[in-house]
């Protein structure tokens, strides 16, 4: 069964990639054995992750993107991510009747994902969607999120490229500062170039990249962007600064970063996977849940239940990792 979905993954079966988009997102076991039977063919994808605050134009300039690349006779798959909600398609891409006009293109691939509980499996899921829209053989994926906040950053950092989407009015570019997304951006993006304000937005942000990140990001220097996706204008600039990045990375440390990403996506699993294990299949909640009421402060019962999980644990040397305190 397995086999047969991955094989059929491999023969561009765009059921079975829906199919093994699912069980990423549900966590289900068989996910597994398919992803480990398609892995030979994961990393030819360039990875473009697309976010900023609601309303930005994220959707619009997804699709203009996902217009320029099939132009240029290049398939697309697209995840829309909405960490937030339990719930997919919907409002998410079910209005997006431009996107949906994507749909009829055999070489675009559209889904919508959410976070459907999981503890922290969506940026897990979303890892596992990109790997295998990648097996599946489109040359970019477009992983747009919806919203800010720590979740979103989780996201994006499935991405080979990070493009923060920002408009004129509202204040967008000091609340995206606070959310921290601009130190996650590799490409900042002034959409709706038409309305008043954005050429001062291009150059706050200018400035903005000029006192922050001169070395946080190695050499490259996070090019600040404008275009009007709304009106089809300026599309091919963001394209360009992606192919810039791409060419960047790909000189100075392109495995490096995707070695990164692969340590994280384990780490995710493991944590993901210890989380279940503890709390629901070996029934600590339960019975934490049960005797509650005669335990005592939470960090001194929390440090008695880790002692006892942990003593079957070898530390780094082979023994028992120390309590802690005790090396001090
Ligand atoms: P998202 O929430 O970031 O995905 O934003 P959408 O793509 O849904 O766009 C939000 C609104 O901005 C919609 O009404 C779009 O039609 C509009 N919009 C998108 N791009 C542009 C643009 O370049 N100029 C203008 N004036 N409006 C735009």
């Amino acid at each position: 069964m397995t086999s047969s979905l991955s094989e059929r993954l491999l023969a561009r079966d765009r059921g079975a990639l829906a199919r093994l988009i699912s069980w990423a997102e549900d966590g289900d076991p068989r996910f597994r054995g398919a992803l480990a039977a398609v892995y030979g063919r994961v990393g030819r994808s360039w990875r473009v992750g697309i976010t900023g605050p609601p309303g930005a134009g994220k959707s619009t300039l997804v699709s203009e993107m996902a217009r320029l690349e099939r132009a240029a006779e290049r398939e697309v798959g697209i995840l829309a991510v909405d960490p937030s909600s339990p719930f997919t398609g919907g409002a998410l891409l079910g209005d997006r009747i431009r996107m949906e006009a994507r749909t009829l293109d055999p070489g675009v691939f559209i889904r919508s994902m959410a976070n459907r509980g999981s503890r922290g499996g969506i940026a897990r899921a979303t890892v596992d969607a990109c790997d295998v829209m990648d097996a599946f053989g489109f040359d970019t994926l477009l992983i747009e999120t919806v919203g800010v906040g720590q979740a979103e950053y989780d996201v994006v950092r499935a991405a080979d490229t990070v493009a923060v989407v920002l408009c004129p009015g509202g204040g967008d570019g000091i609340q995206a500062m606070k959310a921290g997304l601009l130190e996650v951006a590799d490409i900042l993006v002034v959409n709706k170039s038409d309305l008043p304000g954005a050429e001062i937005l291009v150059e706050d942000l200018e400035d903005a990249v000029r006192d922050r990140w001169t070395s946080s990001k190695g050499e490259w220097s996070v090019p600040v962007v404008s275009c009007s996706a709304g009106r089809e204008e300026g599309v091919e600039r963001i394209m360009a600064a992606v192919a810039d990045h791409r060419a960047y990375l790909e000189r100075t440390g392109l495995e490096e970063a995707r070695r990164a990403r692969r340590l994280d996506q384990i780490k995710d699993i493991v944590t993901e996977r210890l989380y279940e294990e503890i709390w629901d299949a070996r029934g600590w909640g339960r019975r934490l849940e049960r005797d509650l009421d005669r335990m005592g402060p939470p960090y001194e019962v929390a440090e008695e239940l880790l002692r006892s999980i942990l003593e079957h644990v070898p530390g780094g040397n082979g023994t028992p990792a120390p309590a802690e305190g005790a090396e001090a």
